[in-house]
């Protein structure tokens, strides 16, 4: 783990060395939420796990803009616990952090996306509520579906991360229209898309 948090920390470094042109630079960690014996919300074969990774990896094939350092915090499917993921944040010092993950509730009627932010009540609240709110407009944009609002919450991510942060469930894994977008290619380029639309207005 400590082998593979220098190489990440050394190819983002190497990646902001590269960065000619007049645009704002923006550094995003882009985090794939759960990992290796972590599967998070499970439907049938369907894995959170690997739905976040999927969204993730799209999100580094449509990247155009090279004044845009997208900094994966997992790039396989490995096992990385929430305090390994806040220090790996808290170490690059990003200006944002959008963490990923997919919703599941016993009643399957429960669809659409939220947004949760850090709970403690400081500035860091205020600008990642700025962004989420910045975010759910993109999603529904892109996605036409349900914006369940901006929450809040001390999740562990959010409460340790010293850059504006954010945890967005994207839908809910167990509503059948929902897992539609959330595991079809269409529905998760759109979603890749509306996070990609979103760092790009921040520039
Ligand atoms: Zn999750």
């Amino acid at each position: 783990m400590a082998l593979r948090k220098i190489f990440l920390l050394l190819s983002a470094t190497a990646l902001m060395a590269f960065h000619p042109g007049d645009g704002k630079k923006i550094t995003v960690v882009i985090d794939a939420g759960h990992g290796g014996n972590d599967y998070g919300a499970m439907h049938e074969m369907l894995t959170e796990k690997e739905i976040t990774a999927q969204i993730c990896d799209k999100i580094k094939a449509l990247k155009r803009n090279e004044n845009i350092d997208l900094v994966f915090t997992r790039t396989d499917d490995q096992s990385m616990t929430l305090a390994e993921r806040a220090d790996f944040i808290n170490q690059i010092k990003p200006d944002v952090v959008v963490s990923i993950h997919v919703n599941y509730n016993k009643n399957v009627t429960t669809s659409g996306f939220e947004i949760y932010t850090p709970k403690a009540h400081n500035a860091n609240r205020e600008k990642s509520v700025a962004l989420a709110t910045q975010l759910a407009g993109k999603l529904s944009e892109n996605l036409n579906v349900k914006n369940r609002g901006i929450k809040e919450a001390p999740f562990f991510i959010l409460n340790k991360s010293e850059a504006p942060a954010m945890v967005v469930e994207l839908g809910f894994l167990s509503n059948p229209s929902d897992r539609e977008y959330l595991t079809g290619d269409t529905g998760q380029e759109k979603i890749a898309q509306s996070v990609l639309d979103f760092i790009q207005g921040l520039q």
